[in-house]
């Protein structure tokens, strides 16, 4: 959305410089000005200078993300503190241990409705708020979905976990 936006706006920043640039270089500034304060939207801009900026955003994108993710390599996986598996909805934090592991934090299941913590009653687990009431998990079955969202997390940020 954000790449499209910039592309059109590049093309179009492109589309006046140009003709402006040239203008002022050869001395004919008002004449040109005034051709393209009329035609600039229909102004023919060039196929490579547009395929150019498109490049050029691609890469400069790229670019722009890998320095941030070397400055802080945790920032997205940090941003990762959601997920569903089958019924239920998670919610943890990440934080790193006394060894500098990224390990998960207060991993615990929310409503699907009020992301409250569920509590356990008679055995289900029930929203506070709602009432809605999700099937019941033990020790394994939340190891098991902690280990997920490691390998999850491992896979889709590049980062150890
Ligand atoms: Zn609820």
């Amino acid at each position: 959305m954000l790449g499209v936006a910039g592309t059109a706006v590049t093309a179009l920043i492109v589309s006046i410089l140009v003709p402006y640039l040239s203008a002022r270089l050869t001395g004919a500034w008002l004449p040109a000005a005034t051709e393209m304060a009329q035609g600039y939207l229909t102004y023919p801009v060039p196929a490579w200078t547009i395929l150019a900026a498109v490049v050029g955003i691609l890469v400069l994108r790229w670019l722009v993300r890998a320095i941030a993710h070397r400055a802080n390599p945790d920032a997205e996986l940090f941003s990762y503190t959601t997920d569903t598996f089958g019924p239920w909805h998670f919610h943890w934090n990440w934080a790193r241990d006394r060894y500098g592991r990224r390990t998960i934090r207060n991993l615990s299941p929310i409503c699907s409705v009020h992301d409250t913590t569920l509590k356990v009653v008679g055995g289900d687990l029930v929203c506070p708020r709602c009432r809605r009431v999700f099937p019941a998990l033990d020790r394994t079955s939340l190891d098991h979905f902690r280990q997920t969202i490691a390998k999850k997390a491992a896979a889709r940020y590049g980062v150890e976990v």
